[in-house]
């Protein structure tokens, strides 16, 4: 480390432990040492913290223990700045520096449970942790940018904002230099910032920034199920960052000892430092293989410096279309204000068909608007619309018809400017104004559907051709057709069972971050994430066939009930790094499949109950076990096998091998209302196949109770089959 930024690194982390200690004297005096340090749903309390020392901070009190531990590893200021005896003086202090910001932060909780407002988010739930951790994971958001500062115009702050989305990486901002601070320069220019667009506001004072750090630190624990104690773990966790997580820091504006000591901190994660001043640079040495600081970079080129330092591998969509393309534009809204033309919602006729023809049947980028362009209607139109996708490919197959098609919510959600929901026949499309004046037409949908399908299914599709209806009598009469079609697909796929195939898929796309993590994916059990069904576990393996989802050969049935196989075994245990050595894909208590971190449910049992419970991620309330989701993914996540919790894809719960061996559905004792919404009549139907026509009705959710006591009287007011049932475990 140069010397330069290691004495100011010093001298800056001096200046924050020392303002923490004076914070926190204060919050002893005013709260008391007993006062509660709660932070959003999460289970991971102060999480840099926890993830260094091992330390659970509850409570005030809690923090002085981390305040010694900072103080501690305090080096003194160096007096002459052209000396100094090692590195590691500063990477030191540069952790205190990120216990003492972390103490600053969390005192704002302690005295108040939402100090955060305006554009501002503050501390990240556990839920959204898990949600955007899947992007991670599975590669459709490359890494990071902890964004430090401000750019001299708000024009340069809303370029550097769309050169990151458009990388797909995920923008944290925090701080301010020379009055300018680059979240409310994008507000000023009206820029979408929220977890879905990839912009992520945390706090204007530069101690906000930890929030992006801990999220780094929970996602070491979260993903790679790395449990914090002692310097050993503390160690693993800084390693997992440093290879897995790969994000970097970017310091836009004067650099000020306090800067500088947060990116000391930073850099002992392995975070690389790209600024926009003439700092001094710190080159690789030792085991690093990337610079540590690099300096002077203009803002033009700073999204694309920064990924090459990093070493990522990224393509940005080249797509010809008048806008911006990119995933960070997927979760963008149009609002009623910003609207040019919409299709379906509440209002017309909408949905997307795609089908596979001949190779001689379909002419390769043959794009067609039939009714009006968006030129010649005028503002906030609402039109019926078709879209019409024919491909065809050597070997394309017509189950792969239903995957591809779900993509095209995906591909029409990347274009700035448009947003697409739903699929099917209830979609939901907006065209915004700014998309209209750069020229954006209805036929660049087609050109992006098209472009995309070719870019990502290469080996599957070899031609397309896309027919946009934007008019009725067209739009109606092709609907009629294309519900039919929906309906045979579903009862073909409906039909399939785990009896009537030889071969599974796995998905180890998580692997990434739990290291012995496998999904084993079957015709009638989904994978946790809910992302990928059978059908995309083939068309995967087609797509793909040495990447994340591999077929397995069930070979000699073991047990048929408990749903193990001899050839899944052998899979499993060989790709789980040798620590699974049995697998039963239908039971929750005996061998149950392992976890990562993104399951959209946790099935969990409760005792004297007879029953499980269910409970989905977006659920932040507490639980008939006692415990938040939260506190269950700790126990259930992180690639074991843990009996009596597992993690599932919602749609599992449907499923006529839903924990069959232990029971089934009328196991379900309570489950969260999102669920039952989500599952909605089919839940219904499900109960009424299994000969309980009454079921669904007698299990309870958080508005009938979320203790276990009363929870047992109501079910054996009800009359719950699960209590006729022996115990699980
Ligand atoms: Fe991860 Fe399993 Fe989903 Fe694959 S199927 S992405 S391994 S959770
Ligand atoms: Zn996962």
């Amino acid at each position: 480390m140069s010397k330069i930024i290691a004495a100011a690194a010093i001298r800056g982390a001096h200046t924050i432990v020392a303002r923490a200690e004076e914070q926190l004297a204060a919050a002893l005096q005013d709260l008391g040492p007993d006062a509660p340090v709660k932070l959003p749903d999460t289970a991971y309390h102060l999480p840099v913290i926890l993830a260094m020392l091992g330390l659970k901070v509850r409570k005030v009190g809690d923090m002085q223990e981390a305040l010694q531990q900072a103080k501690a590893l305090l080096k003194p200021v160096p007096t002459d700045n052209l000396w100094l005896p090692y590195l590691g003086d500063a990477l030191d202090c540069g952790m205190a520096a990120l216990f003492a910001q972390e103490i600053a932060e969390g005192l704002k909780y302690a005295r108040d449970p939402n100090p955060y407002d305006g554009i501002w988010l503050g501390a990240t739930s556990d839920a959204i942790l898990r949600e955007q951790g899947i992007k991670l994971v599975d590669g459709r958001m490359p890494g990071f940018a902890a964004c430090v500062g401000g750019l001299p115009t708000t024009e340069a702050a809303v370029k550097l904002a769309r050169d990151l989305q458009e990388r797909s990486i995920l923008v944290f901002m925090a701080s301010h230099s020379n009055g300018f601070c680059m979240a409310e320069q994008l507000a000023q220019a009206g820029v979408d910032m929220t977890w879905d667009s990839y912009l992520v506001p945390y706090g204007r004072e530069t101690s906000a920034i930890i929030w992006a750090l801990g999220f780094a630190a929970r996602a070491a624990m979260t993903f790679g199920g790395l449990q914090p104690g002692g310097l050993k773990e503390a160690r693993d966790i800084l390693l997992y960052n440093k290879q897995r997580v790969n994000a970097f820091v970017l310091a836009l504006g004067e650099v000020d000892d306090e800067k500088y000591a947060t990116a000391a901190g930073a850099i002992n994660f392995g975070f690389p430092v790209i600024a926009d001043t003439d700092i001094p640079q710190i080159l690789p040495t030792g085991v690093c293989t990337y610079e540590h600081v690099v300096s002077n970079v203009v803002h033009d080129e700073m999204a694309q410096r920064a990924i090459e330092v990093r070493g990522l591998k990224i393509k940005i969509q080249k797509i010809d279309i008048p806008v911006r393309y990119g995933t960070a534009f997927e979760g963008e809204r149009v609002r009623k204000d910003d609207l040019a033309v919409e299709f379906g919602g509440k209002y017309t006729t909408a949905f997307e068909y795609l089908n596979m023809r001949k190779l001689e049947e379909v002419e390769d980028g043959r794009i067609e608007v039939i009714g009006p362009e968006i030129g010649e209607v005028g503002d906030r139109a609402q039109l019926p619309l078709a879209i019409r996708v024919e491909v065809a490919g050597r070997k394309m197959q017509k189950d792969f018809e239903s995957i591809l098609e779900r993509y095209i919510h995906t591909f029409l959600s990347m274009p700035m400017g448009v947003m697409h929901l739903g699929q099917r026949d209830v979609i939901w499309l907006r065209i915004s104004k700014q998309a209209k004046a750069a020229g954006f037409q209805f036929r660049h949908l087609g050109v992006a559907l098209r472009s995309m399908l070719l870019n990502e299914f290469p080996s599957i599709v070899d031609k397309v051709q896309v027919r946009i209806y934007t008019r009725n009598p067209e739009v109606e009469d092709m609907a009629a057709q294309a519900r039919a079609a929906y309906d045979d697909r579903d009862r073909r796929m409906g039909e399939m069972t785990d009896e009537s195939v030889d071969i599974f898929y796995s998905c180890q796309l998580c692997q990434s971050y739990a290291p012995n993590h496998v999904c084993i994916i079957t015709p009638e059990r989904l994978g946790l994430c809910g992302a990928y069904n059978w059908l995309d576990g083939k068309a995967a393996y087609e797509i793909n066939p040495t990447g994340g989802n591999q077929p397995v050969l069930k070979g000699e049935t073991m047990d048929a009930v408990k749903g193990k196989w001899k050839g899944v075994d052998d899979f499993v245990y060989a790709k789980s790094n040798r620590t699974l050595e049995h697998f039963s894909a239908y039971s929750m208590i005996e061998d149950p499949m392992t976890s990562c971190g993104c399951f959209e449910a946790i099935a969990c049992v409760l005792p004297g109950t007879g029953g499980i419970m269910i409970v989905d991620r977006e659920f932040q309330g507490m639980t008939p076990a006692g415990m938040t989701f939260s506190n269950l993914a700790e126990v259930t996540g992180g690639g074991q096998q843990t009996p009596g919790f597992i993690g599932i894809g919602t749609l599992y719960i449907l499923s006529k091998k839903f924990i069959s061996a232990d029971g089934g559905l009328k196991r379900v004792v309570w489950m969260t209302t999102n669920l039952k919404n989500r599952l909605g009549d089919k839940l219904q139907e499900r109960c009424e196949a299994i000969g309980m026509p009454d079921l669904a009705g007698k299990i309870a959710d958080e508005t009938v109770t979320d203790d276990l006591g009363a929870l047992a009287e109501y079910l054996a007011q009800v009359g719950h089959p699960a209590l006729e049932m022996e115990e699980m475990i």
